[in-house]
């Protein structure tokens, strides 16, 4: 067998985002450096079909990985509507590497692409740091109705 080739991954770890949990730089990553591999057993078309979910990575028509496993830590990586990486498929591996200079303690978040906003997105909501989201309209700006709440005023009692 052929040796595959190694990536070194940049620092990285896993923290309580808006969407969840995310995927943070622990050191500043620069332009274009690779930052992890997403990595999972596998599966074909009849496989993917049976089981679902949103971890599952499709590389061509028969061949998908399946990211589930807690193991593949890019799973934590977040949609973005304003990356700052990017995914390279490379020899059926799904690298992802940076496109702008991440600063130290940012969250890294790629464009999962249409179909996957669509399906497990939008229905709730994108959450990421983008001003204006992707494949939306931009929400229509609600009057923000002021929660009121029915505190009873503290009127002095008249006795
Ligand atoms: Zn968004």
């Amino acid at each position: 067998m052929k040796k595959e080739k190694v990536y070194k991954p940049s620092k990285v770890q896993v923290k309580r985002s808006r969407a969840g949990l995310g995927l943070y730089a622990v050191n500043a990553i620069p332009k274009k450096q690779f930052i992890i591999e997403y990595k999972g057993p596998i599966l074909n078309e009849a496989q993917v079909q049976a089981k679902g979910g949103k971890y599952l990575f499709e590389i061509s028509r028969n061949k998908t990985i399946d990211g589930t496993s807690r193991k593949n830590v890019a799973r934590y990586i977040n949609h973005s509507c304003k990356p700052n990486a990017e995914v390279d498929i490379k020899k059926g591996r799904v690298l992802i590497s940076a496109i702008k200079n991440i600063a130290a303690g940012e969250e890294i978040g790629y464009d999962y692409g249409k179909e996957y906003y669509d399906d497990f997105i939008k229905p709730y909501g994108c959450k990421c740091h983008a001003e204006k989201h992707l494949y939306l309209p931009r929400p229509k700006k609600k009057a923000v109705k002021k929660k009121v709440t029915k505190k009873r005023a503290k009127t002095k009692t008249a006795r």
